[in-house]
């Protein structure tokens, strides 16, 4: 019999969290959480507690992490130690018996945890695609410099590694004859919303996305579309491919999670249900495969499969990503941050749908060209645009613009 696989979850009572140990329950012979980590969520971290008895609980807000380990007294997770603060993230990522790390906290704040995993050499299990925008090739020298394994668990770039030749490595354009990544994306809930009420659009249907039920912020991001934008640059630096060899196909089903064009006509597609746990279950057994709970695909209720041009128009954010990703890292950190700023304050009612490209060109247009070659320079752009797009929507610079 072969050990039990040790995982850390960062970010476990998220809508990733929460999947992921869905998977988990069905292959107790096969895994021990040695970690779950939440950010302020004490309900739900203890439930996950109670029920999955991990060795540690890390709440990073500190009053949260009291309050818990307090609950936690005299009930069957009494032997679970609970961390506080964000410096913990980093100490249950690189415990010796973890194997696997599954990066699904949300945003930058994701960013140093998913780095220390990649530096301890575990197997990273990547949903966390603003920290690669934010990192980039530092983070991918992490994880080469450590012998760490990087699966990713955004369903497209996890479709497009199941159908590339090398199935753990560097695969760029004229390797293994590979042309083209054909990423999909749905076109979210306002595909085929006129434009002109855009602006009018709410936080509560902006969220409501078609097919896949996500965290807010995600749903907002696919519903501007930023979200492929993220993902145009998280496959660049997965891949090693230039922006120009990635094609956004918008396709409504989300059936097709994402194809590869090879220079003979071949097309691989990887097709399935939207559902988050094939991704999961793929990355945890890789190279092998184990159940995740979703259904195979039945073709005749499916009927038809329908693609499209992605509108830039009505999608900014979405040449704004590719944009930036040729300015370089500077710019990516840049339209990460204002993107995260901007969506929160979307959800808080403080802007418009229709400012978050507006404030997203704008940060932009202030970062420096070129790309830090050290973790600092990353933190002090982050930092730098989101003072500026905090700034901007503080003192209504935008509906003046
Ligand atoms: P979510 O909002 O449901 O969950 C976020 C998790 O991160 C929670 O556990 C929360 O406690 C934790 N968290 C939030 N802020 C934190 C902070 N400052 N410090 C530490 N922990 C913090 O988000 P989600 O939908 O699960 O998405 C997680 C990540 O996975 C995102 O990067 C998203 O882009 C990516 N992703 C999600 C999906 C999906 O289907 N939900 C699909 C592909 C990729
Ligand atoms: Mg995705």
């Amino acid at each position: 019999m072969t050990a039990k696989k040790g995982i850390t979850i960062l970010g476990a009572t998220g809508s990733i969290g929460v999947s992921t140990l869905d998977v988990l329950e069905r292959h107790p012979e096969s895994f021990h959480i040695v970690a779950l980590t939440a950010n302020n969520n004490s309900e739900k971290l203890y439930e996950q507690c109670l029920k999955f008895r991990p060795d540690y609980a890390v709440m990073v807000m500190a009053d949260a992490a009291e309050q818990l380990q307090s609950r936690l007294a005299n009930t069957p997770a009494e032997h679970t130690t609970v961390l506080g603060g964000a410096d913990a993230l980093q100490y249950v990522v690189s415990l010796e018996n973890v194997d696997y790390v599954m990066a699904a906290i949300v945003g930058a704040a994701g960013l140093l945890p998913s780095l220390a995993a990649a530096e301890a050499g575990k197997r990273v299990l990547l949903a966390n695609k603003e920290a690669l925008v934010m990192s980039g090739k530092i983070f991918m020298d992490a994880i080469h410099e450590n012998n760490a394994e990087l699966l990713p668990i955004d369903s497209e770039h996890n479709a497009i590694f199941q159908c590339m030749p090398v199935a753990n490595g560097a695969v760029s354009k004229g390797k293994n004859g590979v042309e083209y990544i054909l990423l999909t994306g749905s076109g979210g809930p306002f595909r085929d919303r006129d434009l002109k009420t855009l602006k009018h659009v709410t936080p509560e249907e902006a969220v409501a996305h078609p097919n896949w039920d996500m965290g807010r912020k995600i749903s907002v991001d696919s519903a501007t579309m930023m979200n492929k934008g993220l993902e145009v640059i998280e496959a660049c630096w997965l891949f090693d491919v230039p922006e120009d060899r990635i094609q956004v196909v918008v396709h409504p089903q989300s059936t097709i999670h994402s194809m590869v064009s090879y220079n003979d006509g071949s097309v691989l597609a990887q097709l399935g249900n939207p559902d988050m746990r094939t991704p999961i279950a793929y990355s945890l057994a890789w190279p092998d495969r184990m159940t995740s709970g979703v259904a195979a695909l039945d073709f005749f209720e499916l009927a038809r499969l329908d693609f499209e041009k992605p509108d830039f128009q009505r999608f900014p954010c979405l040449r704004l990503a590719y944009e930036a990703h040729r300015m370089g890292g500077y710019a990516s950190i840049a339209l990460n941050a204002a993107n995260e700023v901007a969506v929160e304050a979307f959800l808080n009612r403080k802007i418009r749908f229709t400012d978050i490209p507006l404030l997203v060109e704008e940060a932009l247009e202030h970062a420096p060209s070129g790309t830090p070659s050290i973790l600092n320079d990353i933190l002090v752009q982050d930092s730098s645009s989101r003072e500026h797009t905090e700034s901007w929507i503080k003192n209504n610079k935008i509906s003046l613009s």
